[in-house]
């Protein structure tokens, strides 16, 4: 179940959060082939075509493996500030994302490493909430 954040978020389409004010992945699960796809779509399954009623909504929980990463200390982009670390993650519910990660540098994170998803303000003032993935300690 998803309730509506009192604090606007950057990609409301992409996620959002659950009762327990867990962040959570909005994908798409085809009822045929059992793919799961993101961003949820209604085109069509990416990997067999089914569509329609075949093409359910899926909200994975924003947790998963750390699989890559790579700092990143030059961005020509205006809405995050450097350094950043970029990730690849696969979700606990199979799915293997890009995101940003909540530590500003890569020093002692593991290909491996357990992650959850977090909301962060933006680094602009005002900026809405922004899904960032951080490890989990211990
Ligand atoms: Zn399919």
């Amino acid at each position: 179940m998803i309730e509506t954040s009192k604090a606007p978020l950057a990609h409301p389409t992409l996620y959002g959060v659950a009762t327990d004010g867990a962040p959570v992945i909005f994908a798409g699960r085809c009822a045929h082939c059992e793919r799961v796809g993101f961003p949820r779509q209604t085109y069509g399954c990416e990997a067999c075509g089914a569509h329609g009623e075949a093409l359910a909504a899926v909200d994975l929980p924003a947790a998963g493996e750390l699989i890559s990463f790579a700092e990143v200390h030059r961005h020509h982009g205006a809405d995050i500030d450097t350094p950043f670390v970029m990730a690849e993650i696969r979700l606990d519910g199979g799915l293997l994302l890009r995101g940003t990660l909540a530590p500003r540098l890569a020093g002692g994170l593991k290909v491996g490493a357990r992650l959850c998803g977090t909301l962060v303000a933006g680094d602009r003032p005002g900026a809405p909430l922004e899904l960032r993935f951080a490890p989990v300690e211990g």
